[in-house]
């Protein structure tokens, strides 16, 4: 017997709404549950880097005009990325289009305020997205499953998407067994506002895009800026971040032990960090020092660094997982985002043609779950390879990695093979 679907999605995050919208697009039934009691609590302001997956899917998922929006509100997109030394000496910079290819206008590097990249997620939504519902359990029921929520209320879908990132209680009851564990990496980041001055201060490479500064005692620091371009003027204002001003954030990233600190990292308010911050960074060009010590002591913040653990295939059911509810990563690649919209440009596919009964509801998501698994964990592989990489302690692997880069950046051909 032919059916139509009703998709439940718990958590309203940059995966959740992205396959919300998919599905709506399509004419899929989705109702989307979300924790946060209303759109005006999300008060998140870092950018976000779109990699060619995320900005793909986003085009996948979004109708026209609202892709439109998305584009017309991002920042100047990044062109190259750059290894420097603490000295801020170039070991490799690498562009983002290598020369000689013709860049994709869809499947390419784009720099969004991740607030921005949320409102515009959530437009159009408003009859779909249901604020104030967090999610706490799912029974099955014969043909589908009944999602519970804290405020006693429950709702029934012929699916159950799991989307709340990575404290996911979805997959805690449908995957007991998948971990996330300490990766035993810190990072502490800052904001600062981009005033003539702070402009005056930023390394070079910073000029067309972000740059990670590898120093000697397993300390990196990652600095991006997102500037807007000036084709944003169509955003609406309610979209844009509430201090609309252009920023450079800065995260270092390191063991504990590795930074100075007197008092457990967890225990620091945001002056004692910013303090740490310039403290590891005295002896650096004083470009960075300047930067550092230039960022309001208010935005610097803490954060222990997770990852999940690749976990062995599953039976398929009308219950599954997208984005950091299954395979969370650090954010090392800047690639958990473009993964999430991934998963749901993917899902969405899957889900409209068990919609329009070309295939079971339990092969299209057991295709879905396949193939995430697969790119999923090796993104996660790929970003927690990375991690460690920036966090040598060994002087002699330190030196092999620096020299490797010089070497790189050296042989154009090579670069150009290897990143292209
Ligand atoms: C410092 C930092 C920088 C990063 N930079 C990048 C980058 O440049 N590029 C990139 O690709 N990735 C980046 N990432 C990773 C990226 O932020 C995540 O991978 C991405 O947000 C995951 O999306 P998601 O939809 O799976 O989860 P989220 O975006 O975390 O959304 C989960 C949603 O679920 C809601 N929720 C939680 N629990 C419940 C519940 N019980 N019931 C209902 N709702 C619930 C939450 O309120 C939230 O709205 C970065 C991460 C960090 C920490």
């Amino acid at each position: 017997m032919s059916r139509r679907l009703h998709v439940l999605i718990a958590g309203g995050g940059i995966g959740g709404l992205c396959l919300a919208q998919g599905l709506r697009r399509a004419g899929v039934e989705v109702t989307v549950f979300e924790r946060a009691a209303s759109p005006d609590a999300f008060r998140e302001g870092y950018r976000i880097h779109l990699d060619p997956d995320g900005s793909r899917a986003l085009h996948s998922c979004l109708p026209p005009e609202r892709y439109a929006l998305l584009r017309g509100a991002c920042g100047r997109p990044p062109r190259s990325f750059a290894f420097l030394t603490e000295g801020l000496r170039e070991l490799l910079a690498v562009d983002v289009t290598p020369p000689g290819s013709t860049p994709d206008p869809i499947a390419t590097h784009l720099s969004v305020n991740r607030f921005t990249l949320r409102q515009v997620l959530l437009d159009g939504l408003d009859d779909v997205v249901r604020f104030g519902k967090e999610f706490v359990r799912y029974e099955r029921t014969n043909d589908g499953v009944t999602a519970f929520f804290a405020d006693g209320s429950h709702a029934t879908g012929s699916v159950l998407v799991g989307a709340e990132g990575t404290r996911s209680r979805v997959r805690a009851q449908l995957l007991p067994h998948a971990n996330r564990i300490d990766t035993g990496v810190v990072t502490v980041a800052g904001r600062v506002a981009l005033d003539p001055d702070v402009r005056a201060l930023l390394p070079d490479h910073l000029a067309t895009g972000p740059a990670m500064i590898l120093a000697p005692g397993g300390v990196n620091m990652f600095l991006a800026t997102h500037e807007q371009d000036g084709s944003g003027a169509e955003t609406p204002a309610h979209m844009l971040p509430p201090n609309g001003e252009d920023y450079l954030v800065w995260a270092l990233g390191a063991r504990p032990h590795a930074l100075p600190a007197r008092s457990p990292l967890d225990e620091l308010d945001g002056p004692a960090l910013h303090r740490l911050a310039l403290s590891v960074t005295r002896t650096w060009n004083p470009r960075i020092t300047q930067l550092v010590h230039r960022t309001d002591p208010q935005t610097v913040q803490f954060l222990r660094i997770h990852t999940a653990v690749p976990v062995e295939p599953w039976p398929a059911g009308p219950v599954t997982l997208l984005g950091d509810a299954i395979h969370s990563m650090p954010p090392s690649r800047g690639i958990g985002a473009n993964t999430a919209l991934r998963d749901a440009s993917l899902l969405r596919t899957k889900l409209v043609e068990a919609d329009r009964n070309r295939v079971d509801l339990t092969t299209a998501i057991g295709d879905y779950e396949h193939e995430m698994r697969r790119y999923g964990f090796a993104a996660v592989k790929a970003s927690v390879r990375a991690l460690e990489q920036s966090v040598t302690e060994n002087p002699l692997a330190f030196f092999a990695s620096k020299t490797g880069l010089r070497l790189i950046n050296a042989l154009p051909s090579v670069k150009n093979r290897i990143f292209a």
